[in-house]
């Protein structure tokens, strides 16, 4: 369990939760690879399962005792009590992937006849998710679309018949590839209006790409967070992982789930984690860095006719209010139109050398993909079209490469135009 800590969290990514005294005075903590914990005694194992199966709750100072790795872990343990720090979470839970912890979370906190409320677009995974899966499960859900108001965004949902079911608001913010941002406090306000006294509207939001540095959503009300840890967390393109925050009550309810569906992190992952956690504060700030200094060289070259990035919002634009309210940085995600078609976008896509052309974010290295034909092809035509998602579009995700030589790569590629 996360304790309030006074220092930052990026001095605590080497120590916190961890004693070297109970793993032979090691610095680091090691892999525990191992399935299952020995017990002291047999009292001492029925006193860790009433614990596990909520039949007793912990006493004063007892620690939640280790027995089986799908339960718990002192690698995951570990990673959880760090990862909460950055969103002053009371708990946390991470997961092998981040479908896992979108799955898992929703899974646990919706039931038959219950109505979703989504903003669009969602990441393609979540997307299928929730428009194909949870239907078979009797679990409806509607979309919104970023600039929707609130008026608008509660006729979507008056228009299901069903508002009195309505149990989840989900969000994504920024939106991808477009930067649309959510207003978190309008969703707060909407999970207030419809929530009774039997029934709480839990707010839940994909914090992945802004996250945990740059955006704190329980500090604006929000319930869960949840990760695809494989992006910006972990930032190394070497594991696929993910996780969820937010407070003791829903957690436990999460993390109980997990140990049933069986999706939490291996302890190899939960250790690859806490050594991206170490470096995460000081690489997503030098990404944000890098891309606004590409941003902003993008936005005056002649073959680009417009660019998708925070940064960029001017005052007076109905998203900059947002943005000052709920984002302390612009962060590293820039998609772009070239003039032109998919022709002209592959042919820049096809020229980068520095720049690997594959899908995926968040990590050291510079990434471009084109969201029309590869991560957003899934997305009906419809609202493609209203989101500004077309064929001259490329995402970018910018790495911790010299921003120089990033920009020199774009600016060869683009002269292939
Ligand atoms: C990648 C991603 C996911 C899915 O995460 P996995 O780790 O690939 O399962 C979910 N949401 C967003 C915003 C993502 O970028």
């Amino acid at each position: 369990m996360a304790k309030k800590a006074k220092q930052r969290p990026e001095s605590l990514m080497m120590s916190y939760g961890y004693k070297p005294e109970l793993s032979e005075g090691a610095v680091k903590c090691p892999i525990f690879q191992t399935s299952t914990f020995v017990f002291k005694t047999a009292e001492e194992g029925k006193s860790f399962f009433e614990v596990a199966y909520g039949k007793r709750h912990l006493k004063p100072k007892e620690e939640v005792g280790l027995i089986y790795s799908r339960i718990n872990n002192p690698d995951l343990e570990i990673l959880e009590d760090r990862l909460c720090l950055w969103d002053e979470a009371e708990d946390g839970a991470v997961f092998e992937s981040g479908m896992a912890a979108i799955s898992t979370m929703v899974l646990e906190l919706l039931k038959p006849g219950d109505l979703l409320l989504h903003s669009e677009p969602l990441y393609g995974g979540t997307d299928h998710f929730f428009k194909q899966v949870l239907l078979k499960y009797g679990i409806h859900s509607i979309g919104f679309m970023p600039n929707q108001t609130k008026a608008e965004i509660m006729q979507r949902v008056e228009s299901t018949g069903k508002a009195d079911k309505l149990a989840m608001i989900f969000i994504e913010s920024p939106a991808n590839p477009t930067n649309d941002l959510i207003d978190m406090k309008l969703c707060v306000a909407l999970a207030k209006h419809y929530s009774t006294t039997n029934k709480k509207v839990i707010t839940a939001i994909d914090n992945t790409f802004l996250g945990p540095v740059f955006s704190h959503p329980l500090k604006h009300g929000f319930d869960l967070v949840v990760y695809s840890a494989t992006k910006y967390i972990g930032g190394h393109s070497d594991v696929i992982a993910g996780a969820c925050v937010g407070s003791k009550e829903l957690m436990r309810r999460v993390k109980s789930f997990r140990s049933i569906m069986g999706t939490m992190a291996s302890p190899n992952t939960g250790w690859l984690l806490m050594r991206s956690l170490e470096t995460l504060k000081m690489r997503m700030t030098l990404q944000a860095q890098n891309a606004e200094k590409i941003a902003k060289w993008l936005s005056k070259h002649p073959k680009v006719e417009k660019v998708y990035y925070l940064g960029l919002l001017k005052k007076g634009h109905p998203q900059y209010r947002i943005y000052k309210q709920q984002c302390l940085s612009p962060g590293a995600m820039i998609s772009f139109d070239v003039k032109g078609g998919e022709r002209q976008a592959f042919k820049v896509l096809n020229a980068l050398k520095l720049i690997k052309l594959a899908v995926s974010l968040g990590s050291t290295e510079s990434l471009a993909e084109h969201p029309y034909s590869m991560t957003h092809t899934p997305v009906n035509d419809d609202l493609k079209k209203k989101m500004n998602l077309t064929e001259k579009m490329i995402r970018l995700s910018v790495g911790v490469e010299y921003y120089q030589d990033i920009i020199d790569d774009i600016e060869q590629a683009l002269s292939k135009i």
